[in-house]
């Protein structure tokens, strides 16, 4: 696209997935002012999912940079990595970063993320205590799993499962930890939360649940040792938690914009600060279809609203509500979530244990859907949860003989 000539500064501060894509979006829409992108961490802006898979598998192959550094310079992006920002004048509109430089901006949009919830019970192990969140994490980690090497998960969620999918692969004992009775509470529904156990449980992973920490401390001779409240002591070579995220919320709440579980953000993508916006896991967004607001911690949030809220930055216009999804890979199985989970009643499509698609549905409509090991489906059924198609034709829909994508074409089955 045609740029036009700008004297405008818009400063993206985050420069992770939605940081990343929000410059290269402003550029890709024409925007021909002074971009500024700034990130505390000192690499190129990288994908996280790969952390957990690629570069803990092939550490030597895995490439998760999302553009290369010729991207920035070409584009003429400039960039700020390592230096984190430090205050904002919500008023002047004046941006200070911990390097002492202050710069003006028309526009900011902050992409800050999250950071890995610290558990100081289990830090208090020093080195053999990890998290995964940063690039520096998943090298750090990638080391220590080794053929053999005792590990102990502490967490049953996306992050406790995908390392430990990737550790047992790797030939290393896993036992997993977890505080409730079920995996994945936050983003699984419980039929698939049980898959997920026994494809664990298949592979050789002990997983524990209702486990209470009381104390972790090193035996003589240099073992971790966790100590649950009922007395069980789980013994290993080194624990990797993953118990949830902290959101980086620090630098827009001193700055005095309003922060709820996130940077609270309007339809439009902005902040409770004129000309100030915010995407990605840190952002809050209003929803005015659903009349409430909605707060994802997935790559495809990251991607979408980032690109969405440019474009309410260079129009006016509102965003585009993003469906939920997210994928996760597990030793070789792809599981894919859309839409809501809570629902009446999940219905399947396939009879295959290890492929299959299945529709959550509400009042009779479609408003989730899981593919598993399944996901060319996806995008169709995504589709039917975008209009709620009734499930008014059963015996098609749920017969794997038929095309799904053409049954949506037909729309015989939308609303
Ligand atoms: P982040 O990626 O957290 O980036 C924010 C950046 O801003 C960071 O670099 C942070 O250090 C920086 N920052 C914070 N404060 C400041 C400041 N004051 N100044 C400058 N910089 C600052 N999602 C999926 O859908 N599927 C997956 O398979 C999947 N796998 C994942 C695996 C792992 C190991 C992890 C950690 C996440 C995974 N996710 C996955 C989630 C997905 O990666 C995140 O939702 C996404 O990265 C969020 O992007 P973001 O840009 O909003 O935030
Ligand atoms: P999750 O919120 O997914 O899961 C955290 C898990 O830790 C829950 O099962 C929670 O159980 C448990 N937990 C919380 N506190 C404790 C405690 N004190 N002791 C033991 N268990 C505890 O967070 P993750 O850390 O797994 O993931 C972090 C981020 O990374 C998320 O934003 C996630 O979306 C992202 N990510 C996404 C992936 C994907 O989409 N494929 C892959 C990897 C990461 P309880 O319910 O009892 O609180």
């Amino acid at each position: 696209m045609t740029q036009k000539t700008s004297k405008e500064c818009y400063i993206v501060v985050g420069a992770g997935q939605a940081g990343a894509v929000a410059v290269s979006s402003l550029r890709e829409s024409g925007f021909g002012g002074r971009i500024l992108l700034v990130g505390d961490e000192p690499h190129l802006p990288y994908e996280r999912p790969p952390l957990s898979k690629e570069v803990l598998l092939t550490p030597a192959t895995a490439k998760p940079t999302i553009f290369d550094s010729a991207f920035y310079s070409s584009q003429n992006i400039e960039c700020r990595f390592g230096i984190p920002a430090t205050h904002i004048d919500i008023h002047t509109h004046m941006l200070e970063l911990a390097s002492g430089e202050q710069i003006h901006f028309d526009k900011l949009l902050l992409a800050t993320g999250a950071r890995a919830r610290p558990y100081p019970l289990l830090d208090a192990l020093g080195k053999d205590a990890l998290q995964l969140r940063s690039m520096k994490d998943a090298q750090a980690l990638a080391k220590r799993i080794q053929p053999g090497a005792r590990i102990l998960v502490v967490g049953g969620g996306v992050i406790g499962l995908e390392v430990a999918a990737s550790a047992r692969t790797l030939g290393a004992e896993v036992t997993l930890l977890e505080r409730g009775d079920r995996l994945m509470a936050r983003a699984a529904p419980v039929h698939l939360a049980q898959a997920l156990l026994e494809l664990h449980r298949d592979q050789g992973v002990r997983c524990v649940f209702d486990v209470d920490l009381v104390k972790a401390d090193h035996a003589a001779n240099g073992s971790v040792q966790l100590h649950s409240q009922n007395g069980e002591v789980f013994v290993g070579d080194l624990v990797v938690y993953g118990i949830g995220v902290h959101l980086n919320v620090e630098l827009a709440q001193a700055s005095g914009l309003k922060v709820e579980d996130g940077i609270l953000i309007d339809e439009y993508g902005m902040t409770s600060a004129p000309g100030i916006y915010a995407a990605g896991d840190v952002a809050r967004q209003w929803q005015p279809q659903l009349g409430r607001y909605i707060r994802q911690e997935t790559w495809s949030n990251a991607q979408n609203q980032a690109q969405s809220v440019v474009r309410s930055m260079l129009t006016g216009l509102p965003c585009d509500p993003d469906l939920p999804w997210y994928w996760t890979d597990q030793y070789g199985s792809n599981i894919q979530v859309a839409g809501s989970i809570e629902v009446d009643e999940w219905v399947t499509r396939g009879n295959r244990p290890d492929r299959y698609t299945q529709f959550g549905l509400r009042d009779g409509c479609v408003v989730g859907a899981i593919t598993f090991n399944n996901g060319k489906e996806m995008r169709p059924a995504k589709q039917l949860i975008s209009v709620a198609a009734e499930l008014s034709n059963p015996e098609l829909l749920l017969d794997p003989k038929q095309d799904l994508r053409k049954l949506v074409v037909q729309s015989a089955l939308a609303a």
